[in-house]
């Protein structure tokens, strides 16, 4: 059996934040994921400077593409209009891996498939022990799948669907671009540029309201392509794109249980206004490893609820995404 301390399963964002502040508090641990790094993770890449400052990140020390947008060109139900924000662009396959690295983390790959808790701790597949365990794996989390889930259900009122392609391309227009329910989509799509030639386009929105509606979220991909070759945005039809789900942020849920913690998509912690999880990833992330080096945490810290900080356009938002949710 191999035994630490601290086991972390899933090296994304929340996985190695909590790595690299324990690292920094003088504690040691292991992360588990199922694949090694560099690894694809289907995402827009957008982060807000939060992301940043709460990493302890500048900029100019980022040895990978990093893209910064003064402001962001959005419509809503087709108005459009220009957003004055700074917010930036990475490419996950990049980010992940220098976040991890950075952790000064020791990294194992193992694909976790059972988790047990027994009575000094946790055990995982029979091979690994440790006393401390913070599930950071995502929508699929392992942790969250063997020890919260039967308790802690998902709530299906809270999902987001996205399909996107990220790609080579020469773009011409260095902007970001959203829109906010255009056709009828309870969510928005976007063009993201990255630096270096890389563009990232795609779709997302709540899956009970598509149901509901009869609606797919292939069908605003394909309207989305048309309308970014109308826009003269790309010339000709990207290749297919692919998807993946997370939970918005619900009901507040135990943060941590003694020793046991869940962080980032794991424990569905994405904002209800923009749906952006990397930065409630990092900062569940840091809290938790808070906790574990024995900081005196007393309540959550998990980042907002929401991400605009202007509560007229937050609660607009909200209602787009989260209609059925606030009803009931
Ligand atoms: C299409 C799309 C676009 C998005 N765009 C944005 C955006 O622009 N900005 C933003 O803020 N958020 C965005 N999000 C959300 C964001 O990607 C996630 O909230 C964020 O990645 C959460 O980080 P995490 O560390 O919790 O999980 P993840 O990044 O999913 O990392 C989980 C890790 O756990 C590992 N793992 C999973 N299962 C196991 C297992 N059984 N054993 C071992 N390891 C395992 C995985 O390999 C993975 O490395 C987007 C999501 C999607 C789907």
């Amino acid at each position: 059996m191999i035994q630490r301390d601290t086991i972390i399963v899933g090296g994304g964002p929340a996985g190695s934040a909590a790595a690299w502040q324990l690292h920094k508090l003088g504690k040691q641990c292991l992360i588990l994921d199922q694949q090694a790094f560099p690894r694809e993770k289907l995402c827009a890449g957008w982060i807000t400077p939060e992301v940043l400052s709460d990493l302890q990140i500048d900029p100019s020390d980022y040895p990978h593409g990093l893209m910064t947008f003064e402001n962001l060109q959005t419509s809503f139900w087709r108005l459009p209009f220009s957003l004055t924000t700074t917010q930036h662009s990475i490419r996950r396959i990049e980010f992940d891996l220098w976040l991890l690295e950075r952790s000064c983390a020791e990294v194992a790959v193992h694909n976790v498939r059972q988790v047990r808790q027994v009575p000094d701790g946790f055990e995982i597949d029979g091979k690994y022990h440790c006393e401390n365990l913070i599930g950071a794996g995502g929508t699929g989390c392992p942790v969250y799948r063997s020890l919260f889930r039967s308790e802690y259900p998902r709530d299906k009122t809270l999902q987001a669907v996205a399909l996107e392609l990220e790609y080579p391309y020469s773009w011409q227009d260095a902007n970001c671009h959203l829109w906010f329910a255009c056709n009828g989509l309870p969510g928005y799509a976007w063009y993201v540029p990255k630096a270096n030639g890389y563009l990232n386009i795609g779709v997302g929105g709540m899956a009970h309201l598509l149901k509901v509606k009869n609606d797919t979220i292939h069908r605003h991909w394909d309207l989305l392509t048309k309308r970014l070759i109308a826009q003269g945005l790309i010339d000709e039809l990207p290749g297919q794109p692919r998807g993946y789900s997370y939970y918005l942020r619900g009901q507040r849920k135990p943060v941590w249980a003694g020793n046991l913690h869940l962080i980032g998509d794991a424990r569905g912690l994405a904002t209800r206004d923009l749906c952006e999880g990397i930065g409630p990833a990092v900062r569940s992330g840091l809290q938790a490893a808070r906790v574990v080096a024995g900081s005196n945490v007393t309540q959550a810290m998990d980042g907002d609820a929401f991400s605009l900080t202007r509560r007229l356009p937050q609660r607009i938002l909200e209602w787009q995404f989260l209609r059925t949710h606030l009803a009931a």
